[in-house]
């Protein structure tokens, strides 16, 4: 978070056990889960979010609910904040991050609707989970962006 910036978002802790749970909830609400992870079988990022904005545009609704910080322990995966309400259609997204070490528990891949990775070069495995959330939720919401001004 930006500081001060949790004056104005709506922050909400899950813990680590709970988060399964937690993720079903959201998605019986509505909501778009999609794991930013490195996994086998990942979209990257930037054909996953022109191809979720498409058809998507218009609307566009604030940026919506809370989601856990980094979870506390071992496996605790963070959960990102929702995105507009347009991608997709209109759900909201949740995007869900793992832990700095370990990432996100593999259970809880299997929870989740979408699995997207930042494409990476270089000797580097993995990039640090709050960059990897800052890049993410710009791709998504440029590609929203465009389709909105392609749409308009
Ligand atoms: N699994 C990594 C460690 C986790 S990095 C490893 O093998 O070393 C912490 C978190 O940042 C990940 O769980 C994921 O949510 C996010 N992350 C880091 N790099 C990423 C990338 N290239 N694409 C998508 N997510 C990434």
């Amino acid at each position: 978070l930006s500081m001060g910036g949790e004056r104005w978002l709506p922050l909400e802790e899950v813990k680590p056990a709970e988060l399964a749970l937690y993720l079903r909830a959201k998605r019986a609400a509505g909501w778009r889960v999609v794991a930013l992870e490195q996994a086998e079988g990942s979209v990257p990022l930037d054909a996953y979010a022109s191809t979720r904005a498409k058809g998507a545009a218009g609307g566009g609704g604030p940026a919506g609910g809370g989601g856990g910080g980094p979870g506390g322990g071992g496996g605790g995966g963070g959960g990102g904040g929702g995105g507009g309400g347009a991608l997709g259609g209109g759900a909201r997204t949740l995007l869900l991050l793992g832990a700095e070490s370990t990432g996100v528990p593999a259970p809880l891949l299997a929870e989740v609707d979408d699995c997207v990775e930042i494409p990476q070069r270089g000797l580097l495995r993995s990039l640090n989970v709050h960059v990897s959330a800052a890049v993410a939720v710009y791709a998504m919401r440029a590609a929203e962006h465009d389709a909105e001004q392609r749409a308009a």
